[in-house]
C-alpha cells in the first residue's frame, strides 16, 4: 500500500478512491499535486489538476467548471466517507472483539 507513493504517476482515472483519500488529500501531497511541473504529456500540461477526481483539465476555466459539476461533487461526497479499507479493518476488529467477549 505504501509503495503506491513511489510508483510512477498513474494515468488519469486509475487512482482508487482510498488512494486519493489517504495519500492525495494529505495537505502536503495535495499541494504538490496542485503545483505540478509542466508535463506535455498531460492535458493542460498538468497545470489544472483536480485532486479529488485525479483528473487533469485542459484549462483553468475547465477546472473551475469541473469543480461545479455533479461528477466532482459526488466524488467529494464519496471521499468524505470513511476509507473502505479502514472501515473494513475496523469492522473486522470489532467483530473479533465481540466474539472475544462472548467467549
Ligand atoms: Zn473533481
Amino acid at each position: 500500500m505504501l509503495n503506491e507513493m513511489f510508483t510512477e504517476q498513474p494515468v488519469q482515472g486509475t487512482r482508487d478512491l482510498d488512494q486519493i483519500q489517504m495519500i492525495d488529500l494529505d495537505p502536503k501531497n495535495r499541494a504538490a499535486l496542485e503545483a505540478q511541473a509542466l508535463d506535455y504529456e498531460k492535458p493542460g500540461l498538468a497545470q489544472h489538476y483536480c485532486v479529488e477526481c485525479a483528473k487533469y483539465c485542459e484549462t483553468d476555466v475547465a477546472l473551475r467548471s469541473h469543480w461545479r459539476s455533479k461528477l466532482h461533487k459526488r466524488r467529494c461526497k464519496a471521499l468524505k466517507e470513511p476509507a473502505y479499507t479502514i472501515e473494513e479493518a475496523e469492522r473486522a476488529a470489532g467483530l473479533e472483539a465481540e466474539r472475544d467477549m462472548i467467549v
